[in-house]
């Protein structure tokens, strides 16, 4: 396997020994050879703080590793603050590395591959940083929104039917466009009249008037013209978002009245609205706890399941028991309601939560978890007994009066023993040196994220249902439902608040 060692030194660290350049490369260096690593390169920023910006070995480094192949596999570093000043970084970073698969290993503070706690950590990272993403996007918003109101034009196509005037001061502003203004105010008259899409397509293609894209007019562009708030005057911002390059739905978009000049009438707008209604986009309906609810009364998944009711779509969650072979009769519950109850129960649960006794608690049921210990213990008590049988066995050889061969009999036990023993004792020291280096995230990265988590839940809106369920799948392990005796436990991943939350008194 091919490795690359990254050493970092800022220039308050420079005094200290240990961290000295020559010895983070050469420990990293030893652990290369004691692992199998093959060492391609090294990586020195020396005198640079951990900000990125600065560190340009750091930079190439990344750039080395985002090559697809990567030319390694494995970055070897002395501490993970090598790597990155904070938590944050790391995880923006190990994401990359993660899809690279390149590992990056800190030779002095090994990390469990599999670590529950860690795992919770980075997904609330995950959430919160997105949730940062939108808020900072939302303040570069302010400052177009400002210019838009201003009646400047802040880029995009040019809508059908204008065109771009430049001012004096440079920037753009939206006009009619002489040959098609006129085209967009007869599509408008024409619909209010009672004429249909395919009428007003017939007649603009024989007046030989050109579509505002491809060669023909289609439904679909006579659609879009209707339903522009443009023709009003008016602008629409925050269409699409641009980093997902998905569709924002219409609660998200900012109107700006009266940004330049309006094609039609505001009443004739309206009318031309009413007259065509825009087919509502349906949303694949999103199990906000799909994969999350558990019949309390057979222990199988709750399925999703979709069903019509005189038109009207209702989503229930069913047992899968019951769904497949009938041999549950649990009742399916509503998922407005379960998924209503669920999300204000875990907001409520999390809000009220106190976050030292749940750092507290994390650490502990990490340590009780860890495996390690239970096999320190397992050997420890074979240790006891191998030991108790080896001072029997010595007893017997003083007490009884033996045979020769029954002798070199007993005695090549009782080394057989005394070996043993002392393999066992190195197991335990070896567990031990592994349990000394189990590594969960520090009290203030637990803590941090936590807090963000609070935040978060204190702020999230429940109509965003993708924030939602991202939300609620990171903190959520289980809901066991009876809908029979009306009980909903909830059984969050964060310990200590996994209390499980009996509700019998009201909803649902
Ligand atoms: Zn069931």
């Amino acid at each position: 396997m091919r490795a690359v060692i990254y050493a970092r030194v800022s220039t308050e660290e420079q005094a200290q020994k240990e961290l000295s350049i020559p010895s983070q490369i050469e420990i990293c260096k030893k652990f290369a050879v004691q692992n199998g690593y093959e060492v391609i390169d090294i990586f020195i920023d020396a005198g640079k703080s951990g900000t990125t910006s600065e560190r340009e070995a750091f930079q190439e480094l990344i750039a080395q590793a985002k090559k697809k192949p990567p030319p390694f596999n494995a970055i070897l570093v002395y501490n993970y603050s090598r790597f990155s000043r904070n938590e944050m970084d790391s995880i923006v970073y190990e994401e990359l590395l993660d899809r690279q698969h390149i590992k990056l290993i800190s030779v002095t503070q090994p990390l469990p591959e599999d670590n529950a706690i860690r795992g919770l950590v980075r997904g609330i990272f995950r959430v919160i940083d997105n949730w940062y993403a939108l808020n900072a996007s939302q303040e570069a918003r302010r400052g177009q929104i400002a210019l838009i109101k201003q009646g400047y034009y802040c880029g995009g196509p040019v809508p059908y039917g204008y065109m771009l005037e430049t001012l004096d001061n440079g920037r753009k502003r939206l006009v009619p466009n002489p040959e098609t203004a006129s085209v967009v105010q007869k599509i408008f008259e024409m619909v209010v009249s009672g004429y249909s899409y395919n009428e007003i397509i017939s007649y603009l293609t024989q007046e030989n008037i050109k579509p505002p894209r491809g060669r023909f007019w289609r439904k679909n562009s006579l659609s879009n013209i209707i339903h522009s708030h443009v023709y009003k005057g008016d602008f629409t911002y925050g269409r699409r978002a641009k980093k997902h390059k998905r569709r924002n739905r219409k609660e998200e978009w900012i109107i700006i009245e009266n940004t330049h000049e309006a094609l039609v009438s505001r009443d004739l707008w309206e009318l031309a609205q009413r007259t065509h209604k825009k087919p509502e986009h349906i949303q694949r309906s999103p199990a906000l706890l799909g994969g999350l609810i558990i019949c309390a009364q057979c222990g199988s998944k709750m399925w999703y399941k979709k069903t019509y009711r005189q038109g009207k779509q209702y989503g229930n969650y069913i047992c899968a028991n019951r769904e497949e072979s009938g041999t549950c009769d649990m009742p399916a519950i509503a998922a407005s309601i379960i998924e209503n109850f669920v999300a204000n129960k875990v907001i409520d649960i999390l809000l009220a939560s106190n976050i030292d006794e749940v750092i507290e608690s994390i650490i502990k049921q990490q340590e009780e978890n860890n495996g390690i210990k239970k096999l320190i213990q397992e050997k420890t008590k074979k240790l006891e007994q191998v030991h108790r049988t080896r001072k029997n066995l010595l007893r017997s050889l003083e007490i009884l009066d033996l045979t020769d061969e029954d002798f070199i009999e007993l005695n090549g036990r009782l080394r057989q023993l005394t070996e043993e023993e002392e393999e066992i004792k190195q197991k335990i020291e070896e567990y031990q040196k592994e349990l000394a280096l189990t590594d969960i995230p520090d009290k203030e990265t637990i803590r941090e994220a936590l807090i963000k988590l609070k935040a978060s839940a204190n702020s999230i809106n429940l109509d965003d249902k993708n924030a939602l369920r991202d939300f609620l799948h990171i903190v959520v392990s289980k809901i066991f439902i009876n809908t029979k005796a009306k009980e909903y436990q909830i059984i969050l991943k964060i310990p200590s608040l996994e209390s499980e939350e009996r509700d019998s008194t009201g909803s649902p």
